[in-house]
This record gives C-alpha cells, sequence and structure tokens, in this order.
C-alpha cells in the first residue's frame, strides 16, 4: 500500500512516526510545502528568544531517513483528485495514493496582504517565518517591533521577541489580551500582570490602519486611535484560516466522521479538521497541539486495525513560554462563576449544574491538572470547587490525589 501525507507538521509526522513504530513495512512519501524536517510550531518562536535552531525539529533532523519515507518538499499541493487517488503539486507532479493523511494545517490570515511585500512586514506562523525574522533582526539590529494582534500567536511572539531584547509594542483591537481564552474580568488581569512583568507597551481597542513605506522598506504605522508609531519591523498575527483548499476547494476547514475520514480513503487531522469537541458535540477546528497528536494516533490505529473511533477534541489553550507566568483556559465561560484571586493569581471556574464548563488559570499551574480533569470528567464539583481554587499546595499534591499524571483523563 502506498500512504501519502500532505503535510511535514505535527500531524503528518506524529502519524508517520505512529506507523512505523506500529511495524508498518508501506511505501510512505510526505508532500510538504516548506524546506525542513518536520518541525513543532509551538516551539518556533523560542528560536526567536534565542534557543538553537535543532530545538524546533522536534522528531529529530533525519527524521524522513530514519523512517524510511520519501520527502517532496518545498512544493504545495495544489489539489486532490479524491476520485483518482491523486495529488496534484503546484510545480505539475502527481503522486498516486492508496491511503492519504491530509494535514496541511492554517495559514495566517493577513488584512492587507499587499504588507507583505513590504522588507520588514512579516507574519507569525512557520518556520519560514521565523528564519526570515531572525535574519531582518540581525541584518537590521532591529530595536523596535510593533505586534499587531493579542491573541495565542500575537502574545507568542511579542513575548518571544521581548525576550531576545526588542522593544514592543502590542496592537489589539479588544479590550483585553488573550480574549478568546479569557473572559474579561481574567483577560483584564492577564494584560496588566503581562504588562507588569514585561512592560511591552499593550494598546487596546486598536488596529494598525496603515503601513508607512519608504523605499520599499517600512517605516512606521499608523493606528486606528490616530497614533503613528516609527518601527522597521512589523509582526502581523491577528487570524489565522485553515488550508482546507487543495481538498474541498473554500478555507473553512474539512468536516470528518468519527474515524476522521473525509472518505474511505483520505484520513483529515490537525488545524485543517472539524471535529466535534469531546464534550459537547460542537463541531470546530480545536487547533491545538495535543489535539493534532489524538487524531493523528487515532488515524493511524483505524488505518492499520480498522476499529478506532476519534472522541472528540478538547478546547485547553496552555501559555506558558517565556516568562514565568502561564495561562491556561477551557471550555466555555458561561454558567456560575466560582473565583479566587490574589496579587499575582487568577483562577475562575464556570459551573453548569454543579459541573465545570469552562476554567481560566491565570499566573501559576499548580491546579491545573487537577481543575482539568474533573472537566474532562463532567463529575460535580460545586461543594468541592472553592476551596480547591484557593488551595495553594503544589502539582505533586494534585497528582497524587488522582493517582495519575498531570494532563491525563479520568
Ligand atoms: C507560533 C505558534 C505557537 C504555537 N504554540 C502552541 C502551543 O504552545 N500549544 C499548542 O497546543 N499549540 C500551539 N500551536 C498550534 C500547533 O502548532 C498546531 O496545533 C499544530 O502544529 C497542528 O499540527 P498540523 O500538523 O495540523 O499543522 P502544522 O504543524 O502547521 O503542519 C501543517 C503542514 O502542512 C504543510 N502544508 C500546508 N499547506 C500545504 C500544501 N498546500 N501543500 C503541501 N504542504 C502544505 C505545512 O508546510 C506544514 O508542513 C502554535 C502554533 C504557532 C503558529
Amino acid at each position: 500500500m502506498k500512504i501519502v501525507t500532505i503535510g511535514t507538521g505535527m500531524a503528518a509526522a506524529e502519524f508517520v512516526d505512529v506507523l512505523r513504530k506500529e511495524g508498518s513495512q508501506d511505501e510512505i512519501v510526505m508532500l510538504g510545502n516548506e524546506p525542513f524536517p518536520p518541525y513543532s510550531p509551538c516551539v518556533i518562536p523560542f528560536f526567536l528568544a534565542g534557543e538553537p535552531l535543532t530545538t524546533v525539529y522536534w522528531k529529530g533532523e533525519s527524521f524522513y531517513r530514519n523512517k524510511g519515507v520519501t520527502a517532496l518538499l518545498d512544493s504545495a499541493v495544489a489539489e486532490v483528485d479524491a476520485k483518482r487517488h491523486r495529488v496534484r503539486l503546484s510545480n505539475g507532479r502527481t503522486e498516486n495514493y492508496d491511503r492519504l493523511f491530509f494535514a496541511t494545517g492554517a495559514r495566517s490570515w493577513y488584512p492587507q496582504p499587499q504588507w507583505l511585500e513590504t522588507n520588514g512586514v512579516f507574519g507569525f506562523k512557520t518556520l519560514t517565518d521565523m528564519l526570515a525574522i531572525d535574519d531582518y533582526i540581525r541584518e537590521h539590529a532591529t530595536r523596535r517591533v510593533v505586534v499587531f494582534g493579542g491573541g495565542f500567536i500575537g502574545v507568542d511572539a511579542a513575548l518571544a521577541l521581548w525576550h531576545r531584547g526588542l522593544e514592543v509594542i502590542l496592537v489589539h483591537r479588544n479590550t483585553r489580551l488573550l480574549s478568546q481564552m479569557t473572559d474579561e474580568d481574567g483577560g483584564v488581569f492577564a494584560t496588566r500582570k503581562l504588562r507588569e512583568i514585561t512592560g511591552i507597551d499593550v494598546r487596546l481597542k486598536t488596529t494598525v490602519t496603515d503601513i508607512d513605506i519608504r523605499d520599499g522598506a517600512l517605516r512606521g504605522v499608523k493606528m486606528s486611535n490616530g497614533d503613528s508609531v516609527e518601527t522597521t519591523m512589523l509582526i502581523v498575527a491577528i487570524g489565522v484560516s485553515p488550508n482546507s483548499e487543495p481538498l474541498v476547494g473554500n478555507d473553512r476547514g474539512v468536516v470528518v466522521d468519527e474515524t476522521l475520514r473525509y472518505d474511505p480513503h483520505i484520513y483529515v487531522a490537525g488545524d485543517v479538521a472539524v471535529t466535534p469537541h469531546a464534550l459537547t458535540g460542537e463541531p470546530a477546528i480545536y487547533a491545538t497541539y495535543p489535539n493534532a497528536m489524538l487524531q493523528a494516533r487515532t488515524a493511524v490505529r483505524h488505518l492499520l486495525h480498522g476499529d478506532a473511533t476519534y472522541n472528540g477534541s478538547i478546547n485547553t489553550n496552555v501559555l506558558k513560554k517565556h516568562i514565568d507566568f502561564p495561562i491556561i483556559s477551557a471550555g466555555t465561560f458561561e454558567g456560575d462563576p466560582v473565583t479566587w484571586q490574589n496579587q499575582h493569581l487568577f483562577r475562575r471556574v464556570y459551573l453548569q449544574n454543579g459541573k465545570i464548563n469552562g476554567y481560566q488559570l491565570i499566573g501559576d499551574t499548580r491546579v491545573s491538572g487537577y481543575i482539568y480533569n474533573l472537566y474532562c470528567a463532567q463529575v460535580r464539583v460545586d461543594k468541592i470547587i472553592a476551596p480547591i481554587l484557593a488551595d495553594n499546595r503544589g502539582d505533586s499534591y494534585y497528582r497524587s490525589l488522582m493517582g495519575f499524571n498531570q494532563g491525563q483523563l479520568g
């Protein structure tokens, strides 16, 4: 059997890795539109913050050789012909498959794509972006950067570049940073603490409306509040769209069945897959690394043994990078809030029928594994939750209480 992956990212690399570990001797071809070994987008900001490049290659730099796969890199797949079991690349080449693993992830979304033609304007999504940003900072001795977008990736970018020693101005249209992973109170608390800890200049309720270009290079940005800022570097991180066009002809993601298949020969996983939420059943793209891993492993089990089903995704977000101030959330912020906070920490759980509907834990991770498991288990916690939120015992206490390690489901 010939197995083809579209994408060499986290889902595809895990899929191939597990296939080989499970003993598959099948011919495997991996197609990717970048020239690299599989890398982890979660880790690439650390490279920009000063870590060695090798750390991003989470499966090793010799992955393709070690796994005995043919890698066709640096060429995008333009189209999947599902009827003929054939993939067409933008360089004209075609590849036939018996089974296809479609894991093309997502790309940055730009309000003004033409800005990217300007020297000094970058996305913050791929290793190609990181290498270009790194080169640019070195060549131009860049001292100031404007980051446009204060969601998960924008904050990650701002913290990485702050860690690198740049003066960072972070522009976000909402009333608080991380507005999709916090409620108003939690987001305002997190924004204040991030400002205090880093000194990053956060401009809220503001967008970048125009850029000032001289001789083809960026010289400054204009903002919706009338401010102008001189800068030679702008990072645009205001959203992503799934790379689903080659398979379904639009960028709304690929809806899969409970075996993660689009059709009997095509598995889909990662940031391009529309899957149900494990607890609510709501279909959406749940674009995190743990979901991509679970989907890749489920697809392998189904392909090799035919008996696996995917139980759904969890929308946990964990921002735990560059500074000692983690921000963790999951679920929906609806129901009865139970809050505990002090000067440094903010912990809030939303209850519905006594069960956890969503939560935010800002400033430390001590209760995070325990709360995550209570959330996944959907047990009543209304009588016990307040003292748990107020408890300051360490991770190990909660792990011993659960009888298993943090992050596992009960
Ligand atoms: C800066 C950043 C930080 C992140 N931090 C975290 C974090 O801390 N925790 C977390 O859980 N998640 C994080 N994520 C999200 C996480 O990286 C993704 O959920 C995960 O990588 C999804 O895996 P994937 O295989 O679907 O996509 P990717 O890993 O993005 O891989 C997609 C692959 O498809 C290829 N591709 C795309 N289009 C084509 C085409 N037409 N033809 C050929 N190849 C194509 C790409 O080159 C790539 O190889 C972060 C993402 C970014 C960008």
